[in-house]
Order: structure tokens, then sequence, then C-alpha cells
């Protein structure tokens, strides 16, 4: 399906089987010389068929529009290398790139992280292998333009400067059209469901800098955002304030597990309210543990950065605790 937002402003949604985001809006900024699209979907053969359709509809070729991907996620970023030709550009911001295309040996150094973190290397294991982001990621290098905060691209009428917002990734990119003061914002902001925190390898913080992210586009005064997924949000300041709201309910989970004494992060994931469906934690997926895991992570590390708890290293293990405990 594809809507006009704003006159020269596109939106196609690619369907993405079997996943709970249900399709990746793909966003079309007009232009006479070289349209930009901004995002894509899944490297499958169902999403590459969609997106393909939908240029199609919209009269545009694959080989003759630019790309802008917001972040590193293979649902935004899966097929931009697929249609990349000579001369073709992928806009793409630095801190996401190293792990664009992470190598196996990445994911092996990932499980190892997780079992620090209480996460049996079976459950990694598995997780691993079904997961979206190793199985469905670029094909192939290509060879991005790095784009920067700040920075700012002319299309068709509009001027669309780069918003940097880490937190969902290291370096998430949003873009604004300065005209319309509307933020195509990725996975940053997202209406029915709450973008995933996670750890980063690189980032000691990821919840601060996401907050810290939230905070800096609530200043921004935006008429709009049209999101990476589902509806586009009208009210953005009140679905900001929705997504610190839960963040700090999450937080108040995370100390409470640990008022019964110290654990690792394994143990206190259980413990915090998920929007999963599951009589039983073992039955839950092992990737939705993973990022569950990964969630809670970092909901501790954001404890942890302000004093609020404390960690120590024991037997390969990252236990915490509340302080004096
Ligand atoms: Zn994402």
């Amino acid at each position: 399906m594809i809507d006009e937002l704003l006159p020269g402003v596109l939106r196609m949604q690619v369907p993405l089987p079997k996943s709970p985001l249900k399709a990746t809006n793909c966003y079309v900024v007009l232009d006479s010389e070289r349209p930009l699209v901004i995002d894509t979907a899944f490297n499958r053969p169902e999403c590459r068929d969609a997106f393909l359709g939908l240029l199609e509809e919209a009269g545009l070729r694959p080989d003759a529009v630019d790309f802008f991907v917001t972040h590193l996620h293979a649902d935004h970023l899966g097929l931009a290398s697929s249609f990349a030709r000579n001369g073709t550009i992928i806009y793409f911001n630095e801190p996401d790139l190293p792990l664009a295309r992470p190598s196996d040996a990445y994911w092996a150094w990932m499980g190892s992280v997780y079992e620090s973190h209480g996460l049996p290397l079976s459950v990694s294991h598995e997780a691993m292998e079904k997961h979206p982001g190793r199985i469905y990621g670029p094909e192939r290098d290509f060879p991005y333009t790095v784009v920067h905060d700040g920075q700012k691209l002319k299309k068709g009428s509009y001027t669309l400067r780069c918003v940097q917002t880490p937190g969902h990734t290291p370096g998430h990119m949003c873009l604004l059209i300065e005209e319309a003061n509307v933020l195509f914002c990725g996975d940053h902001i997202l209406g029915d469901i709450t973008p995933n925190i996670t750890m980063w390898v690189d980032m000691k913080d990821p919840l601060g800098s996401y907050i810290t992210s939230l905070d800096m586009t609530s200043r921004l005064g935006l008429s709009r955002a049209f999101t990476g997924h589902r509806s586009a949000v009208d009210n953005v300041a009140k679905r900001i304030g929705e997504l610190k709201e839960h963040h700090a309910r999450r937080l108040q989970e995370v100390l409470a597990a640990l008022a019964d004494g110290e654990k690792d992060a394994a143990t206190v994931t259980p413990r915090i309210s998920w929007d999963l469906r599951y009589e039983k934690w073992d039955d839950v997926h092992p990737v939705q543990k993973l990022f569950a895991t990964g969630e809670a992570i970092a909901h501790l590390q954001y404890l942890e950065a302000r004093g609020s708890i404390a960690s120590r290293a024991h037997n390969g293990r990252i236990l915490y605790r509340l302080p004096g405990a």
C-alpha cells in the first residue's frame, strides 16, 4: 500500500512475514533526479518482491533511487545493498557501520557476553540461529556514504536534516523535513509499541542515551513523526512522555527484582513485566528471551551509571545488587 503523506512524500508498507512488527514503513521523498528511499526491509524474497512491487507502483526504478537507512537493524537495512548499483548512494550513520554485517565471530562473542549475564549458551545459540539480524541482513558489503548529525540533504522541495538519536542503536539517525517539522524517526519513536533498548558493545548506558535523545527530540517541537513501523505519531510530545514513563516503570521493576538479593540480569529478566504471552518463562521463545535479557541489561546499566545499584564479577558472571546489600 502506498500513501502520500505530504506532497512528494510517500509511505510504502512492506510486510514482514511472521514478524510482530507486521511491516516496515519505507518512505520516499520524490526528486526529479534521485528520489530518496528511507529504510528498506528484511533481505528475504517476500520483502524483496513486495518492495520492488511498491517501487514500481510509485513509478520508480530501484537503480534510480538513493537510500537513507535510519539504523542497522535488518528490517530497515536488509535490502538496501541488494539494489545498489554504481552511483547509488546509501546514507548511513557511522556508529552503526561496524555492526551492519556482523561476523560469525561477533555473534559467538555476543553469546559469551550474554552468558556472563546468566543467559545459558544453549539459549543464546538457538536465538542467534533464528535471529533476524543474522539471517535477513544485507547480502553484501557496500560503500556507505556516512552522514553526521546536522548534515542536510536536498530532495524535491524539501531540506532534510540528519538528527542523530542514539539509544535504539548506537548511531540511530532520523531525518527531519525542515519545511514541515516532521521527523522520519525509524525506530526511535513508535506509536503503539515500544522500541527495544538493549545493550551494545560500545555503549555503557544505552537507556541513558535513549532518554537523552527523547528529550532532544521533544525540544524539536515536531508536528508529526513518521515511524519505522505501524502508524505515524501525531502527538509526538505525548508519545515521548509515554515512552519515558514506560522505562521509569521498568526501572522500578528492576529495582524491586533486586530487593531480595544480588542477581544476574537473566535472573532479573523474568521478574519484569513483558508484553509477551507465556505461562512459564521457560516457554518463551529463545529470541524473545535474548531480546528481553538485553533490555534488562540496559536498564541495569542505567541504574548502575546513576549509582542506584552496584555490580561485581563473580565466577565469570556479572551480579547486580542494591547499594549496601
Ligand atoms: Zn530497529
